[in-house]
């Protein structure tokens, strides 16, 4: 239920309604909106009856919310979510380029791939320090030693670090170093990771799990907004399909419900999506063309001998294209 205030409604009448609310045994979160005082209920048990609250002083509407996600939808807030990360503005006509090799493997390669994204036009660097990796006996990444690394690229470059998460033992570790905390896509579901992004004051990149609907995907991230934590950015990286022509499959069109559905920034990355490099300029250019808030693309300077994910790196003169593409479409946009 979402309980619409009238725009003269004073804030006695707004404290009597969220205590009303939490009367009912609910939890009341008011909504920030410019034009309009809403309040969400949360947690109850079965439908409510709008009548009750359209009887309250100072109420406009009750609207009854039929998804099952509510902090995340646009029903509850109709307005785009905008994140700040630095100087960086994430969503709602911004554009932003995340880029960066799959892992940090030493200082040399992070900050030589740093420096050619950010000449190009990347607004933020990633790479992994601790990496999900298939097997157990791939790089697992430099854990705490890479995001050491990362902020020296971060304080040479300026660039904020978007840096993996891979379970709730690393989390505090990541969260002190990273600017953006990213979820991998086999961790969409991890419950308690997801508890603990909720917590955290640093935004979230919440990947698409390999076989989530859109709504197990809104589902997690309601997960991180319940907790508090509203900075959130959903990163559509392609889900398993029958396809054998690339690792898997981009499901562009999600991207467009999604946006529909959720005020929160949606962004593409082509590479998990494609694994091939051949495929990730031109399904670059075919998300940009979609609308979405940003790309995050893996660059490595010598992909051939990348520790994890080399095939579906771009060369950064690939990068630096892209980049003008990229703008190109923008423009016609
Ligand atoms: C990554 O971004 O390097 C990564 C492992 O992504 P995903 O979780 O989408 O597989
Ligand atoms: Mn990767």
């Amino acid at each position: 239920m979402l309980i619409v205030m009238k725009q003269q409604a004073t804030p006695d009448q707004i404290d009597a309604v969220i205590a009303d609310i939490e009367r009912q045994g609910c939890t009341a979160r008011p909504i920030p909106g410019g034009e309009r005082v809403a309040i969400g209920v949360l947690h109850n048990k079965g439908a409510m009856a709008a009548a009750h609250f359209l009887a309250l002083p100072g109420v406009k509407d009750a609207i009854a919310v039929t998804k099952p996600y509510k902090l995340v939808s646009r029903e509850f807030q109709p307005s785009a979510t905008r994140i700040q990360v630095g100087e960086v503005t994430i969503g709602d006509g911004h554009f932003s380029l995340i880029a960066g090799p799959c892992a940090v493997e030493s200082e040399t390669q992070a900050m030589t791939i740093a420096r050619t994204v950010r000449q190009s036009g990347a607004n933020l660097f990633r790479a992994g320090a601790f990496k999900p990796r298939t097997s157990p006996y791939s790089f697992q990444g430099l854990k705490e030693e890479g995001l050491k690394i990362l902020v020296k690229v971060r304080e040479e470059t300026g660039l904020p670090i978007v840096t993996e998460a891979l379970d709730h033992e690393v989390f505090d570790v990541v969260e002190a170093y990273a600017d953006v905390v990213q979820i991998g896509a086999r961790n969409m579901q991890n419950y308690s990771l997801l508890r603990r992004a909720g917590r955290s004051k640093k935004p979230i990149l919440l990947k698409r799990g390999l076989s989530a609907t859109i709504e197990e995907w809104l589902m997690a991230a309601e997960y991180i907004l319940e907790g508090g934590n509203t900075q959130v950015i959903l990163c559509e990286r392609g889900v398993r399909t029958f396809a054998h022509h690339s690792r898997n499959t981009l499901d562009l069109s999600a991207i467009l419900v999604v946006v529909k559905e959720s005020h929160l920034p949606v962004i593409v990355d082509p590479s998990h999506a494609t694994g091939r490099r051949d495929q990730v300029i031109p399904m670059s250019r075919a998300a940009v063309a979609a609308g979405v808030h940003g790309l995050m693309v893996e660059v490595h300077n010598q992909p051939e001998q990348a520790l994890s994910d080399g095939p579906q790196s771009l060369y950064p003169e690939q990068f630096d294209a892209l980049c003008t593409q990229i703008q190109s479409i923008r423009a016609i946009l």
